[in-house]
């Protein structure tokens, strides 16, 4: 019953078969024309593999490395034809993707990932950023324009809540009443984006997912990748830095090359608070997670260019967590080590709690707008097997990227703000629950402990510096 939106001719490689690769595969089942014996995954672990070998799936044990990297592909892939979907830690998407494309073969991921040792390795904290990492996958797009289609960072967040911005924009305009042309081209949506007086987005999150017995000691325990999670929340704090921002956090630093749209701070974003907002709890603490849709929105909206532009929106994670994941970096943080042991809770073992993710709209006359997803892991069991809620909303944005991808064979390297948001969602709304817009009148000077004095302006609710928790 499900629509075949596309025929995969050649050999469909996947790399990593870990939580989203698992629930990204009855997907491609469902939803593409393709030879299932020409279906394979690369991927290291023991645990994994013997999953693939009990469900009948083709493999190759092995971890990529950059020195076996082009061997192994050149071995699996079709040239010419085919997809690679890149699904695992610790490879380098850059790599990948410019072998992909070298040999003609469509190529997907989810975020711009680096080989093993990048995340704890690498001394300089400005190049521990994803400002760095994605300004590489820019200037390879620079460098080599047009060309195979590879689509950079295609899950839900980095990826699905691009296409929420936009569908979130067009409602505000039409709400406004100032509704026009659908725009056409990124000058035109960083137009419309300034003249509805929008200063900032928040990418608002909220997991409410929950299993039955409390979080053991000494055990991280997520949603979706711990060992991504950690890594990730170790990575400096950083944000799209918006033109109507006045003041500048003593920590914060300035990048002098490439787009310049984003700045970070010298502290771990995953200690980092900030006030937001979902539907559900209302005014919530999130962390300021680096994610690279938070640079890559910065980007796309701005009006002129560098340092100073004309126009550019503050935009950032504002990331709640499950609350076992909360106390896991609690933990974590304060103990200084990893925890030894690591548990993604599974759709069998959640017994409550939705994935709320959205895109909140900040600064405009309508105050503010969270535009999202808000998909049980309930509902989430009666959609797709094998994945909880927060793994549907990023397999089905991997979903959308294929198909698109697919559609757009020669589009080079983009990232999801640079391709069509209504077709992607078309495809990918069966999958995402209630999809809502909710306005709020909240501002990040409300609900605050008033007994201490705060660093804040009260002259201008939305600066970042009233956002950022003390
Ligand atoms: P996971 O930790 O569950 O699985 C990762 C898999 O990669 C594991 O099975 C691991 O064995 C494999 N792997 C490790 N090293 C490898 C190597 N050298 N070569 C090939 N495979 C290797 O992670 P996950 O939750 O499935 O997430 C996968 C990726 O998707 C991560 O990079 C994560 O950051 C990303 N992600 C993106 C989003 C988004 O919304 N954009 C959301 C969740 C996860």
């Amino acid at each position: 019953d499900y629509p075949v939106h596309a025929r995969i001719d050649g050999a469909v490689v996947m790399i990593g078969f870990g939580s989203i690769g698992r629930g990204t595969l009855p997907l491609i089942q469902r939803h593409f024309d393709y030879d299932p014996d020409r279906f394979l995954v690369i991927e290291p672990s023991d645990a994994a593999c013997a999953d693939l070998a009990a469900r009948g799936i083709p493999y190759r044990q092995v971890a990529l490395t950059p020195e076996n990297y082009r061997a192994i592909l050149d071995e699996v892939m079709t040239p010419g034809t085919g997809f690679v979907v890149n699904l695992s830690v610790d490879t380098s998407s850059l790599d990948l993707m410019k072998h992909c494309r070298a040999r003609g073969v469509p190529y997907i991921d989810t975020v711009v990932e680096p080989w093993a040792g990048f995340y704890f390795d690498t001394e300089d904290n400005a190049q521990r950023t994803n400002y760095a990492l994605r300004q590489k996958v820019r200037d390879e797009k620079s460098a080599n324009p047009g060309g195979t289609t590879a689509v950079s960072c295609c899950g839900a967040n980095p990826g699905m809540v691009s296409w929420f911005v936009k569908a979130a924009l067009l409602k505000l305009a039409q709400d406004i009443g100032v509704a026009g042309n659908i725009p056409s081209d990124r000058t035109g949506w960083a137009r419309l984006m300034q003249s509805l007086g929008v200063k900032g987005v928040h990418i608002a999150e909220r997991d409410t997912q929950a299993r039955r017995t409390p979080r053991p000691r000494n055990t991280f325990v997520n949603t979706w990748s711990v060992e991504g999670f950690i890594a990730e929340g170790f990575q400096p704090a950083e944000l799209g830095w918006g033109t109507h921002e006045t003041w500048f956090p003593e920590n914060a630093r300035r990048h002098s090359t490439g787009s310049q749209s984003a700045i970070w701070l010298n502290r771990p974003g995953a200690i980092t608070r900030v006030h937001s907002w979902c539907p559900t709890p209302g005014p919530q603490f999130g962390y300021l997670v680096t994610h690279n849709e938070a640079i890559s929105i910065a980007d796309y909206y701005t009006v002129g260019s560098g340092p100073a532009p004309e126009y550019r929106p503050t935009c950032h994670y504002a990331y709640h967590p499950c609350d076992d994941a909360v106390l896991s970096l609690h933990e974590m943080f304060g103990a200084g080590r990893q925890q030894p042991d690591h548990h993604i809770l599974s759709e069998h073992e959640i017994v409550e709690g939705v994935d709320e993710l959205g895109v909140l709209i900040f600064g405009h006359a309508k105050n503010a707008l969270w535009y999202g997803s808000r998909l049980s892991n309930a509902e989430t069991r009666d959609l797709a097997p094998d994945q909880n809620a927060t793994g549907l909303q990023v397999t089905s944005a991997v979903l959308a990227g294929m198909v698109w991808a697919l559609e757009n064979p020669d589009a080079g390297i983009v990232e999801t703000d640079e391709i069509d948001h209504a077709r992607c969602l078309e495809i990918q709304m069966p999958y995402l629950g209630p999809v809502e817009a909710h306005y709020t009148d909240w501002t990040p000077l409300q609900d605050r402990w008033q007994h201490f004095p705060e660093d804040i302006d009260e002259s201008d609710p939305w600066q970042f510096r009233n956002v950022l928790a003390s």
